[in-house]
C-alpha cells in the first residue's frame, strides 16, 4: 500500500494534448474514482500509473519509488478492466493461479493463494468450474481474483462494470466496497458513471473535458458542494440560472432577468462574490418543495405550471414551466401511499427553497 503521486505529466496522442501538466494524488489504501465525460483523458491516466502508456514528460511516483519508466511487469500495480480477458479453455482455479505457476511457486501455496483469494470474491465454490459456464458478474470477479493474487499495491480498475446488467453492477458495487475493505490496498477506479463513483469512492477526481481536474473530494462534498455549474451538473441534476449579483449587507441574492432576485445564502464568501459580478446560481432538483399552496417562511418562491411528471418510484420528477418560459426540473420523494395533494399536468404550482440550498459559482 503506497500513495500514488502524477507529477506534471503531458500526454499527446498524434499531436493532440490530452493531459497538460496533470498532477494527482491518490492516497494509499483509499478507493479513489477518477469521474469524467468520454474522451477526457481517464483511461490514459490509468494506463500511465500501470505501464501501458509512458508519458512525454512528467513523473509517476508509488510511494518514494519513481515507477515514471518502470515496465509494466516491474510495477506493483494490478490492472482489471472492461473486458474480462480470462483464459476460457481454463478452469477458474487455473486461470487464477496461472501467474503463480509462471513464478514457479509449489502446488502447495499455489492451492492456498488461490482458494484464499476465491473465498475474497465468492467463488470458492466454483473453483473447478469452466470460465464459459460462470456468469458476466462471476466472470469479472475471477478477472478480479486473479488482478489480487500477486497481492498488487494498487489495483486499477477500468470501468470493470460496464459489460454487466443493473442488478449484477449494483451486486458487484458492494462487492467491490467490501473488498477493497478487506485488502487494504489502493483502488483506482475510472468511470464515466456518477452513481458508480459515488457509491464506490472514499474520494472522486472529476476531470473535465480538458482532461483537467474541476475538483476532488468525498462524495459527499462534491455533490453537496461542487466547486464549478460542470461539477454541479456532470454529477447529479442540477437547475441553473444565469443572473448578477446583488449583495446587500450580509444577504445575497442574484437577479435573474424574468424571475427577479433570488436569495442565497454562502457560508465562505468567495473574492468574486462582488456587487454586480456575473454568476450562475445552482439549485438541485430535490432541494425544491413542489405544491399547490404557496408556503409562508420560504425565502425563494416561484410560480410555475406542469408541464411534465416523471414517476421513478421512490420519487416523482416534475418538469415545470418558469415565468421566464424555462423549464427546470422538481423531484419529490413518493413517502406517502395517498399524499395530501395530488399534483397533475397543467396544474399551476409553487416552487419553494432555502437559501442555504442554493449555490453560486463563477460565470
Ligand atoms: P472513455 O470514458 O470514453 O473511455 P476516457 O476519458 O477514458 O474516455 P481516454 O481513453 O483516456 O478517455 O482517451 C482520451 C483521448 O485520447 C481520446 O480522445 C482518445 O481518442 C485519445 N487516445 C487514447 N489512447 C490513444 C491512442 N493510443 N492513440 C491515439 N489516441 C488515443
Amino acid at each position: 500500500m503506497r500513495s500514488i503521486y502524477l507529477k506534471d505529466i503531458c500526454k499527446s496522442f498524434d499531436g493532440n494534448i490530452i493531459l497538460n501538466n496533470f498532477s494527482l494524488t491518490v492516497p494509499e489504501g483509499k478507493f479513489f474514482a477518477l469521474l469524467g465525460p468520454s474522451g477526457c483523458g481517464k483511461t490514459t491516466v490509468l494506463r500511465l500509473i500501470g505501464g501501458f502508456e509512458l508519458p512525454d514528460s512528467g513523473t509517476i511516483m508509488l510511494g518514494d519509488e519513481n515507477i515514471t519508466d518502470l515496465p509494466i511487469y516491474q510495477r506493483k500495480v494490478n490492472t482489471v478492466f472492461q473486458s474480462y480477458a480470462l483464459f476460457p479453455h481454463m478452469n477458474v482455479f487455473d486461470n487464477v493461479a496461472y501467474s503463480l505457476k509462471i513464478k514457479k511457486m509449489t502446488p502447495q501455496y499455489i492451492k492456498e493463494r488461490v482458494t484464499k483469494v476465491l473465498k475474497a470474491v465468492s467463488l470458492d465454490t466454483h473453483m473447478y468450474r469452466a470460465i464459459n459456464q460462470l456468469s458476466g458478474g462471476q466472470q469479472q470477479r475471477v478477472a478480479l481474483a486473479r488482478a489480487i493474487i500477486n497481492e498488487p499495491q494498487v489495483l486499477l480498475l477500468d470501468e470493470p462494470l460496464a459489460a454487466l446488467d443493473l442488478k449484477l453492477r449494483e451486486q458487484m458495487l458492494i462487492e467491490l466496497i467490501d473488498l477493497q475493505e478487506t485488502l487494504k490496498t489502493t483502488f483506482v477506479y475510472v468511470t464515466h458513471d456518477q452513481t458508480e463513483a459515488l457509491t464506490l469512492a472514499d474520494q472522486i477526481a472529476i476531470l473535465n473535458h480538458d482532461g483537467e481536474i474541476e475538483q476532488i473530494g468525498t462524495p459527499q462534498q462534491i455533490y453537496e458542494f461542487p466547486i464549478s455549474s460542470f461539477v454541479g451538473t456532470f454529477v447529479g441534476k442540477m437547475n441553473l440560472f444565469n443572473g448578477t449579483l446583488s449583495t446587500t449587507g450580509d444577504s445575497l441574492s442574484v437577479h435573474v432577468k424574468g424571475l427577479g432576485g433570488l436569495k442565497v445564502y454562502i457560508g465562505v464568501r468567495k473574492e468574486w462574490m462582488i456587487e454586480g459580478a456575473d454568476v450562475i446560481m445552482g439549485i438541485r432538483p430535490e432541494k425544491i418543495w413542489i405544491s399547490k399552496e404557496k408556503e409562508p417562511n420560504f425565502p425563494n418562491v416561484m410560480i410555475a405550471k406542469v408541464e411534465a411528471i416523471v414517476y421513478h418510484g421512490p420519487a416523482t420528477q416534475y418538469n415545470v414551466r418558469l415565468k421566464d418560459d424555462r423549464i427546470i426540473q422538481v423531484f419529490e420523494q413518493n413517502e406517502e401511499h395517498f399524499p395530501k395533494e395530488k399534483i397533475d399536468y397543467d396544474d399551476q404550482v409553487f416552487l419553494h427553497w432555502r437559501k442555504e440550498s442554493a449555490l453560486l459559482f463563477e460565470r
